[in-house]
């Protein structure tokens, strides 16, 4: 399975199988907090960059095996709505099975209306709206050159009025970059006339691309999400789950090879054969019981 991976559990999704419509990493912005480095390909070029039936092949396979799945979630190695077959996979999936299927996307192609044509048959679209300045913009997303907030913001807002399904927001809020006052009013105004059934608020939780991406405390982000309305709620942690999609061996070989040598996400990935979405799900529980480390060298992250 190249392309999919999990079910893995996920912090809003319950058990959620992945796909991976994209090369690692092929994104339209390069946001100092991802959890997956630096950006390699910034592109907004849409293409069939992994064949769709390839994808779908192994979606098919998967779902054979009667696995408890909550949602099929396109996510991944960077924006996977760069992949120009979304629409062709979106509703063979549809017609595979009733699981709904979620979209986690940066929102930054919905300006163009094919891209917004394209996503209607999901059941639900989690866009990304960090700020509504072009300055910060620039510093948290690092967006392709051709990218303005304004057409981003016009883009989410059309798609949440035309889109039946659900949209959740999510805002990813970074110390000292976009969690002023100022800012943070200026968003709750502009994302008033959205039509959104949650706004998410997060923060720095795993370890970002740059080192100085670092998180809000927990007191900021009640302050923020007062600010912000009704609908917001604050990512909760995700609680252990009772099903054993967690694999203690899995951890076990993960500790084992970082105690040898320093090892990136792209490196632990390579020799376990796990995709790396479904790795740092095992990252962040063994840097939460402080049996990892991380360190930054030359804008690679490696694991201790
Ligand atoms: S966080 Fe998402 S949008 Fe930002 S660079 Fe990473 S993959 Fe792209």
């Amino acid at each position: 399975m190249a392309q999919i991976f999990g079910p893995v559990p996920s912090r809003r999704l319950g058990f959620s199988l992945g796909v991976d419509t994209i090369p690692f990493k092929t994104c339209s912005l390069d946001c100092i907090y991802c959890q997956l480095g630096r950006t390699t390909n910034k592109t907004i070029q849409r293409k069939e960059y992994i064949a769709a039936d390839d994808i779908l092949r192994e979606i098919e396979e998967v779902l054979q095996e009667g696995k408890r799945i909550d949602y099929i979630t396109f996510s991944g190695s960077g924006e996977p709505t760069l992949n120009s077959e979304i629409r062709r996979m979106i509703n063979r999936i549809k017609e595979l099975t009733s699981i709904p299927l979620a979209i986690l996307t940066n929102g930054t192609l919905l300006y163009q209306p094919r891209m917004r044509e394209d996503l209607m048959g999901a059941d639900l679209v989690i866009p990304s709206l960090d700020t509504v300045t072009q300055e910060i913009f620039k510093m948290i997303n690092r967006p392709h050159p051709s990218l303005k907030i304004e057409k981003v913001i016009t883009g989410i807002d059309s798609f949440s009025q035309e889109f039946n399904g659900k949209v959740w927001l999510e805002i990813m809020v970074v110390k000292g970059i976009n969690d002023s006052l100022e800012e943070i009013e200026k968003t709750a105004q502009v994302i008033k006339e959205m039509n959104l059934e949650k706004i998410q608020l997060n923060t720095v939780i795993r370890p970002p691309a740059e080192e100085f991406a670092r998180p809000l405390s927990t007191e900021d982000l009640k302050n923020i999400k007062t600010i912000l309305g009704e609908k917001c709620e604050i990512i909760a942690k995700f609680k252990r789950p009772t099903q054993k999609v967690y694999k203690r061996d899995v951890e076990k070989m993960i500790l084992s090879m970082v105690k040898r040598r320093p090892l990136t996400l792209v490196d632990i990935s390579h020799c376990l054969g796990l995709h790396r979405n479904e790795i740092i799900k095992y990252i962040e529980v063994l840097e939460k019981k402080h049996k990892i480390r991380t360190e930054v060298h030359s804008g690679e992250r490696y694991y201790h």
